[in-house]
């Protein structure tokens, strides 16, 4: 994994946790919660700003570690090998393939079926 990613989706995690703490000290439902990062909190900052605050911040980190995850996922780490032709993974292929009207067997380039006549295309 490369560091750019690791960092992208550290930064995601902790977005969205953010995002999650602050979304908790909205709704006064959660009581446990607010009273576990009431301390936390500055006094003069009203609980309720303070989550938006911390859903907003959140939540740009999230989409910020987000979008970082998916640039470096655009430029792949691993090159995927060519099959060499004439190698084991090219000759296991299918020289043959079946009409999908009559279920003969017919050569994988043929258009027409030699069994039936109808087109495969
Ligand atoms: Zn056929």
């Amino acid at each position: 994994m490369s560091k750019r990613l690791a960092a992208g989706a550290l930064l995601f995690i902790l977005g969205f946790v953010t995002y999650q703490v602050g979304d908790s000290l909205i709704p006064k439902e959660n009581q446990m919660m607010m009273e576990l990062f009431s301390g936390l909190l500055p006094k003069d900052i009203p609980t309720e700003t303070f989550g938006l605050l911390l859903q907003f911040g959140g939540g740009i980190a999230a989409i910020l570690g987000l979008i970082v995850c998916l640039n470096s996922l655009g430029r792949p780490v691993v090159r995927i090998q060519p099959v060499a032709a004439g190698s084991p993974e090219a000759s296991a292929a299918p020289e043959k393939q079946r009409c999908k009207f009559c279920g003969g067997t017919l050569e994988l380039d043929s258009v027409f079926c030699p069994v039936c006549g109808r087109s495969q295309k």
